[in-house]
């Protein structure tokens, strides 16, 4: 129990905290260069006005420090620090093993991440239970830079748990594990900024714009389940999800009809409501797939 106890308090990194803060710093400066004061997520942040927004800082509070993962264990029962404990030592390296290159190791190891985060984000819209846990995201909106970190702890464990898997089978050197964090969270950042990048040619093959994720955050219903990646548009184009921007996204309202989530800035009110709202969904067992 003690040593479960001290490896829950070890979760709060100065390192990961520094890591998101450095991103933070260079995508808020990149947004007063590009777009100007007037639609940065700066001035929104000073302003705070809205709940939307309130709710995004504490979500980023929590990240950075890392007390979500403490949630994390909470909400999932204890699961998913114990699938994730469990799972995360590897009993094979067969990705150091066959292939030697570092550079073409942390290629693989992203593309199955990231293939497994498409597979969930989709599951998440795909089933009215899940969907009322991912709904917490959707609801921003407003666009702020730290809109990525607003996501319900249930969430986070879930991936925490799926994450473990491919380590488990593949077995994944840990510099690739931070790598993957790093260059993840700086693209989190980037894509909820208002940003209107598309990032041209890499943008259509290689890696989601802010453009594109826009499109995933949309309440026009052509953009319904579009853009699911994480990292690349490759898997939203092969399993036909891929939704190309024509024009200006800064004209793109976000959000989510009928919700709850703005009506208090209330963070834990929050959780406690998408709960409630899992369970009445799987209780409920008419309704199985939902559309959006
Ligand atoms: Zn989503
Ligand atoms: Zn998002």
């Amino acid at each position: 129990m003690k040593q479960l106890f001290e490896e829950l308090l070890s979760v709060f990194s100065l390192e990961r905290a520094g890591i998101y803060l450095g991103v933070l710093f260079i995508c808020l400066v990149l947004e007063i260069i590009f777009i100007g004061w007037e639609n940065c997520s700066l001035k929104k942040i000073i302003n705070l006005k809205s709940n939307t927004v309130k709710l995004d800082i504490f979500s980023y509070i929590f990240k950075v420090s890392n007390f979500i993962e403490i949630l994390g264990f909470i909400f999932s029962f204890g699961l998913s620090y114990v699938i994730a404990d469990i799972l995360g030592m590897p009993k094979t390296n067969y990705l150091q093993e066959y292939i030697g290159n570092i550079f073409i190791q942390n290629i693989i190891f992203i593309l199955i991440l990231d293939f497994s985060l498409y597979w969930i984000h989709r599951f998440l819209h795909m089933f009215h239970f899940l969907w009322e846990i991912h709904k917490f995201h959707h609801s921003a909106e407003e666009m702020t830079i730290f809109t990525t970190a607003r996501l319900h702890p249930l969430e986070i464990a879930i991936n925490s748990i799926v994450f473990s898997i491919p380590i488990y089978l593949i077995g994944v050197p840990a510099e690739s594990y931070i790598f993957f964090i790093i260059f993840t969270s700086w693209l989190g950042h980037i894509q909820h900024s208002n940003l209107s990048w598309n990032f041209g040619f890499i943008g259509k093959w290689l890696f989601i714009s802010p453009n594109s994720h826009r499109i995933h955050h949309s309440t026009s219903k052509e953009h319904f389940n579009k853009n699911f990646g994480t990292v690349t548009p490759i898997w939203d184009r092969l399993f036909g999800t891929w939704y190309e921007l024509e024009g200006e996204s800064k004209k793109i309202e976000i959000g989510v009809s009928q919700d709850y989530h703005n009506l208090s800035s209330n963070i834990f009110r929050s959780y406690f409501l998408s709960f409630k709202g899992l369970f009445l969904k799987i209780l409920n067992k008419n309704e199985n797939i939902r559309t959006k």
